[in-house]
């Protein structure tokens, strides 16, 4: 089988739509998905076949760079040379079996990619974890996970060492590093010493494939888990609607190898097109290097978060030319009207929207060859029923705001996680009526373009008015004094709470008379947008809290202003 006739299996009703209108039919669509499902036999395999065959287009299946200018390219022959090697030492020397769980925190090395692939191999269920975690966190996820095999490297392993023995399952460390270290396995002298013959496992499509926390941007990260199609199949419609990739592309994802998003975007979707996955791995966020490496790579496809984005645009983008670049795409935050156009005068490109969580594939988004409506996310995916839904989980009518949902019956949809690890409470209070609430909030409009207003803690009710922080965030930007901002709600004697913005401000009016300040941007917003939205609070900041992914975290700011903790 190829791989198209594979993914076609699941997506067999859904046509490429070229005209957004058709969407009514797709949405009901109850796919037939295989039994048994792997996506590194499944996909990967029939890539690397095909490409020995002379029928896949030149280019890597990934390519990776970093600053020191080393670089990694692999076939997706060599990407299965090496992922099945890697795959024999999980189920040999370090005995694991189908369905254990084994932990990997590395930054975007190409053996997070390995990791990756050999679980998949073995049926070994992967949990993802950021690289900037505490102690404690480990901690926290190590035991809560009962993961028996961590994966990291010689700055993090000193971190593990300090928390292992309060972890009675885990029983094998893996380091990623030249060097040795007691009570380690070298993961390079393993893999080096391992056979490369290896069979697939046979894994169900309903088997648990892996465990991605959530951001934390309301609280703490919530483990999420996901069958092998969920988003081995499901991430299709984010590979072929959203990102609109060939196996000709070349698609530079930014996101944090902790973060769904990664496996979105750096692993199932392009993967699932044939794609090349560019990685640079940089220490830090750099405009510059960003910028540079957008220009000296055939990047063809770029995807970054809102932050980014803000970022970039500081900068004097006239003096980059990115030759190759076709489709840019932003995802995980609203970003602002103000910033696409930016970024459109400067590069001639649009952004195009993507909405989704780390419990779903797409939820949401703005499709090449659709119209852009700057300030909504776009169009349901075909993934899903999205509808705009009551406290009952009724359907509201168009226009109406009320709770994000995915309908979920008669059918669940094969593509949305299977639980909160270990919490059936918190996975059952995620469903009403018919429906999977996402915890967002927005509207659908008569042409079926959905708004978000915020997530719904983050929604200020002030004077009998509902305020979302985004549309006075989105006027504050517009405004040349903002490089960025938190609108969060802020106790008030009469009106019971009001609108408060922290604003960081753009480097020339840091030293400008603050007061005065305070009164123009108040002005600028009851310009821009209806009056009863101005910010009667406006506190300048030097930065804003953020997750590891870059969202802003207004319940930080948010407590702050009600003396919670
Ligand atoms: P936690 O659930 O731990 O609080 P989180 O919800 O930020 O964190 P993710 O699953 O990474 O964790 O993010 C999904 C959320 O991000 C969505 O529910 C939504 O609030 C927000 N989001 C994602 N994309 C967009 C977008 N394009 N516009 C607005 N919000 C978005
Ligand atoms: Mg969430």
């Amino acid at each position: 089988s190829s791989v198209t006739e594979v993914l076609r299996i699941s997506w067999h009703r859904v046509s490429i739509p070229q005209n957004f209108t058709d969407y009514e039919s797709i949405k009901q669509y109850n796919p037939q998905i295989p039994e048994n499902f792997n996506f590194a036999k499944d996909v990967l395999d029939v890539w690397a076949e095909q490409e020995k065959r002379g029928q896949r287009a030149d280019g890597p299946a990934l390519w990776w760079v970093n600053d020191r200018k080393e670089e990694v390219r692999w076939s997706f022959d060599e990407l299965g040379f090496h992922s099945r090697r890697l795959a024999n030492v999980l189920s040999g020397v370090c005995s694991l079996n189908q369905q254990d769980r084994v932990f990997l925190v590395l930054p975007k090395v190409p053996e997070w990619w390995l990791v990756n692939v050999a679980c998949l191999r073995t049926g070994t269920v992967l949990l993802p974890g950021t690289y900037q975690l505490t102690a404690r966190d480990i901690l926290h996820r190590l035991q809560t996970s009962r993961a028996r095999c961590v994966i990291t490297d010689e700055s993090l392993a000193p971190v593990l060492d300090s928390v292992a023995s309060q972890c009675s399952s885990l029983q094998h460390k893996l380091l990623v590093s030249p060097t040795k270290r007691d009570g380690w396995m070298n993961f390079g002298d393993l893999l080096r010493n391992a056979s490369s013959d290896h069979e697939c496992v046979n894994t169900r499509s309903d088997d648990p494939m892996t465990i991605f926390f959530t951001s934390g941007t309301t609280g703490s990260p919530k483990m999420t888990q996901h069958s092998h199609s969920s988003y081995g199949i499901g991430l299709t419609v984010n590979g072929r609607y959203w990102l609109d990739l060939t196996e000709r592309d070349v698609l530079w994802n930014t996101s944090d190898t902790g973060w769904a998003k990664s496996a979105w975007s750096s692993v199932f979707a392009p993967w699932t097109q044939g794609a090349c996955v560019f990685i640079h791995h940089m220490p830090r966020f750099n405009s510059h290097t960003v910028l540079e490496t957008l220009s000296n790579y055939p990047i063809t496809t770029f995807c970054t978060a809102p932050t980014a984005y803000r970022m970039l645009v500081q900068e004097d983008l006239s003096k980059y030319h990115f030759n190759t670049l076709q489709h840019c795409l932003s995802a995980g935050e609203p970003i602002n009207p103000d910033v696409m156009r930016k970024w459109k005068d400067a590069t001639g490109l649009d952004i195009y929207e993507g909405y989704g969580q780390t419990e779903t594939v797409l939820i949401a988004g703005t499709f090449k060859g659709m119209k852009i409506n700057a300030g909504s996310f776009g169009k349901a995916s075909p993934a899903y029923d999205v509808q705009v839904v009551d406290e009952a989980g009724n359907v509201l009518p168009r226009g109406v705001e009320g709770n994000i949902g995915i309908r979920v019956k008669p059918h669940k949809p094969f593509c949305l996680f299977t639980e909160y690890t270990d919490d059936l409470v918190r996975t059952a209070e995620c469903y009403v009526g018919d429906f999977y609430l996402t915890g967002d909030r927005g509207r659908m409009d008569q042409d079926g373009y959905l708004w978000f207003e915020g997530r719904a803690d983050d929604v200020i009710l002030s004077a009998g008015y509902r305020i979302g922080p985004f549309e006075v965030e989105n006027a504050l930007i517009e405004h040349q004094a903002v490089a960025e901002s938190a609108v969060v709600s802020s106790p008030d004697p009469i009106r019971g709470e009001v609108v408060k913005a922290f604003v960081v401000l753009t480097p020339e009016y840091k030293s400008q008379d603050q007061d005065q300040l305070v009164k123009k941007l108040q002005t600028h917003v009851k310009e821009v947008t209806a009056p009863y939205k101005y910010p009667r609070k406006i506190e300048f900041v030097e930065q804003l809290p953020k997750t590891i992914s870059g969202k802003i975290r207004r319940v930080e700011l948010r407590n702050k202003e009600w003396g919670r903790s």
